[in-house]
């Protein structure tokens, strides 16, 4: 690739001065700056984009898996908050219909409803937010993220922090602090990308089952009516009664921390997106005055970085159903790996109802001293990764990053300094299931 020397050395406005700052605002970003704050830590959540929400919201992607234990969400307090919240949006005969269920809390969900419920919880706990401010350097002092450097509308400026915190997903911060990272399986591939999509005037009552659709999408596969790598159709009842939303475009080999490819995945899922209309219309009985209901975004990062930490868990801890003094976060949500070169699914289930410990130090990247990772990008191999990654897991790895970013700059100690066992006592004290 041909180059150009660009460089920008200039004085920036420092726009904002904090003890805590969250990069991102997905569910990881949600889950620190509220914990954070919680702990009456002065704390901003900054976004890129103009609403919180992440994958769940801009990625259109809706089902929340289950990270239950004896039928009880074991990610709290911040997932059930959520979860709580958004339940309130609906309206009073919807509620009556189906009272909320903390045990449950998992399913579809509205992505607008989520969205307002993250923001009402930030801005309840105490946080303050700031939209539209993408990170894009950061200024180092011995060692230490002495400022992040974000881009908008007004051009260049800076935050200081304390503690940083990673919400990304993508470990965006911690690469420009210098951390060190893997990427992707042992072939350096990662989980495909996924543009999600919605059918809105679909008759579910004629709907055939999952296996005839899969027939039918096979056919047209056969035919070459469809390109889509996808082995099957992935599909989910929406809570609309005529909605149904698709998880089913498949993009693969190409990088979620790659600009160009980015943008080529963008064109790519929609155009699986164009041709799954035709089929369903054509093909499906039920779906003939189907319209688009929603498309994501941006499409479905299931997977990019995964910052090096202090800790670093593999699948063995899920086959084992590992447990630490210092887990700040338990998971039994399968082994889930989209194949990421083409088709077909691993999914590894535990042989029995129990769950793994997440530990401390994966929060903690290498190389650091006032940084913690609150997202899915934490220490772990792709295969272990491919179980944490779920929204209410994500939650409950974000809280411990927001407590872990207190109790720092409560004992003034670095991130790697701090007792996880502690982080673990302290989250189980603001009701985490530890
Ligand atoms: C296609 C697909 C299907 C999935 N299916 C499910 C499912 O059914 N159920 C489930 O529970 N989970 C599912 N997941 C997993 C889940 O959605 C994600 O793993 C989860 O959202 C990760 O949360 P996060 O907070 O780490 O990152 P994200 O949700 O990606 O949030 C990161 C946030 O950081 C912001 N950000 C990123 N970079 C910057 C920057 N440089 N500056 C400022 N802000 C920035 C982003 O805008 C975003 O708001 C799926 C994921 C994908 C992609």
């Amino acid at each position: 690739m041909n180059t150009i020397n660009y460089s920008l050395n200039q004085e920036i406005p420092i726009v904002a001065e904090t003890d805590v700052l969250v990069v991102g605002g997905g569910p990881g970003g949600l889950s620190a700056a509220v914990m954070a704050a919680k702990q009456g830590v002065k704390t901003l959540l900054v976004e890129r984009y103009g609403c919180l929400g992440g994958m769940a919201v801009f990625g259109e992607v809706t089902p929340f898996m289950c990270n239950h234990f004896n039928l009880r969400a074991m990610d709290r307090p911040v997932y059930v908050d959520w979860c709580r919240r958004m339940w309130e949006y609906h309206s009073s005969e919807m509620q009556q219909k189906e009272p909320f269920d903390e045990g449950y809390a998992c399913g579809m969900l509205s992505k607008d409803e989520a969205m307002l419920a993250m923001e009402d919880l930030v801005l309840n706990s105490g946080a303050e937010i700031l939209y539209h401010h993408t990170l894009v350097d950061v200024v180092m002092q011995e060692g230490r993220v002495e400022a992040a450097v974000f881009h908008s509308k007004s051009g260049f400026c800076a935050i200081r922090a304390k503690v940083f915190i990673d919400a990304t997903g993508d470990g965006d911060l911690a690469v420009l602090a210098g951390c060190p990272f893997e990427f992707g399986n042992e072939e350096g591939y990662c989980q495909p990308m996924t543009t999600c999509f919605k059918l809105s005037g679909v008759d579910c009552s004629r709907m055939p089952d999952r296996a005839k659709i899969n027939e039918l999408f096979d056919k047209a596969k056969t035919e070459g009516r469809l390109q889509c790598p996808r082995h099957n159709v992935l599909w989910f009842h929406a809570p609309e009664e005529d909605v149904i939303h698709f998880n089913t475009t498949r993009i693969i080999m190409k990088s979620g921390v790659n600009g160009l490819e980015l943008s080529e995945a963008e064109i790519e899922g929609r155009r699986q997106v164009r041709q799954l209309l035709d089929f369903f219309r054509r093909d499906v009985p039920g779906f003939e005055q189907a319209r688009l209901h929603s498309i994501a975004h941006h499409v479905g990062v299931r997977e990019s970085r995964r910052i090096l930490g202090l800790v670093y868990q593999t699948a063995d801890d899920f086959r084992n159903v590992a447990k630490y003094p210092d887990g700040i976060a338990r998971a039994n949500y399968p082994i889930d790996i989209h194949n990421p070169t083409g088709t077909g699914t691993v999914m590894e289930r535990m042989k029995v109802e129990d769950w793994y410990e997440i530990r401390y130090g994966t929060l903690v990247p290498r190389n650091s001293k006032n940084l913690l990772m609150g997202c899915r990008a934490i220490s772990m191999d792709h295969a272990l990764h491919s179980s944490a990654r779920v929204m209410p897991i994500v939650c409950s790895i974000g809280q411990a990053a927001g407590m872990a970013a207190a109790l720092c700059l409560r004992q003034n100690c670095t991130p790697a300094e701090l007792d996880g066992i502690q982080v673990r006592q302290k989250l189980a004290a603001e009701g985490a299931w530890l």
